[in-house]
């Protein structure tokens, strides 16, 4: 059955964009409806590391609780890509230049301040289209009782790179084919101890891994050059050990345009 909500703004997508843009809009009060197609949040490794910019403006707006830093300018060093060299450094009084949190945490801490302050969040909510309309926007989703479109003063498209969105409102994109291949995932290591951690250069690429809370270790491998084959969605990590048990989803492929 074809229904319609009224809100003042849509957003499309609820990963971390999405649910930080829904967090704010509903502390002024707006009425808010974020549409995501994931059930729950995704617990595969993402984003890892949070940047001066983005930290100082989070601890700003009341997010990461993070304790005033320091007195005197603090600078760290950190890498691009895995290539050293870039020196971030924060004044004074500003928070870390560089804080280590999981990208599935912040969309967690998002989404639950956006709840709080009165967003309605529909996850298994999948947009297919958008209709312009003089006052606002149309937009249609299929979700778990079919069909249903969200009529909306305002939309926000933050459903990322393939993004429904761009393409439905006709915006162009610049692309360049990609110069990386590169899977991750969350592995047992077989004997961890002797895995090298951090950033590690080989002949083809690099590989990373880094322990994270729950025993599993994050690893991810590149190639600068041979494309991984398709189909490695949810195959073992075959440089360093077995696939989570229980869980065959726990590789994913990316790319990336340069180095
Ligand atoms: C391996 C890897 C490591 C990274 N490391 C870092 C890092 O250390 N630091 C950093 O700052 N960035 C990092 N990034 C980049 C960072 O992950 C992205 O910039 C970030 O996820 C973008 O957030 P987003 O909300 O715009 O999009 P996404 O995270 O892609 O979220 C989009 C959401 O929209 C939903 N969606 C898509 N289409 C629809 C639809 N039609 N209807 C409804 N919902 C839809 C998706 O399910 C998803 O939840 C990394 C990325 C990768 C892949």
């Amino acid at each position: 059955m074809r229904t319609t909500t009224h809100t003042e703004v849509a957003v499309v997508g609820g990963g971390p964009v999405g649910m930080l843009i829904a967090a704010e809009l509903g502390a002024y009060g707006i009425d808010v409806v974020v549409l995501e197609e994931r059930g729950a949040t995704s617990g595969l490794p993402k984003a890892g590391t949070v940047h001066a910019r983005a930290v100082q403006a989070l601890t700003r707006r009341g997010y990461l609780g993070l304790p005033r830093w320091s007195d005197v300018p603090v600078t760290e060093q950190f890498h691009f890509a895995g290539m050293p060299g870039l020196s971030i450094t924060v004044p004074a009084a500003e928070p870390v230049p560089i804080l280590k949190r999981a990208q599935a945490d912040l969309e967690r801490e998002f989404e639950e301040r956006a709840r709080g302050r009165g967003v309605t969040v529909l996850r298994g909510h999948r947009v297919t289209a958008l209709r312009q309309g003089p006052d606002g926007v149309d937009v249609v989703a299929e979700g778990p009782g079919g069909e249903h479109t969200y009529s909306a003063g305002f939309l926000v498209g933050a459903d990322g790179a393939r993004s429904t969105v761009r393409r439905e409102a006709g915006f162009t994109e610049d692309t360049h084919p990609a110069t990386v291949s590169a899977m991750m995932g969350l592995v047992r290591l077989v004997e961890p101890d002797k895995a090298p951690r951090g950033w590690c250069r080989t002949e083809r690429g690099w590989v990373i891994t880094k322990p994270v809370p729950d025993g599993h270790t994050s690893c991810a491998r590149s190639t600068a050059t041979d494309p991984i084959p398709t189909g490695t969605h949810g195959r073992p990590c075959e440089n360093c050990g077995t696939r989570r048990p229980g869980s065959p989803d726990t590789t994913s492929r990316w790319r990336t345009p340069s180095p």
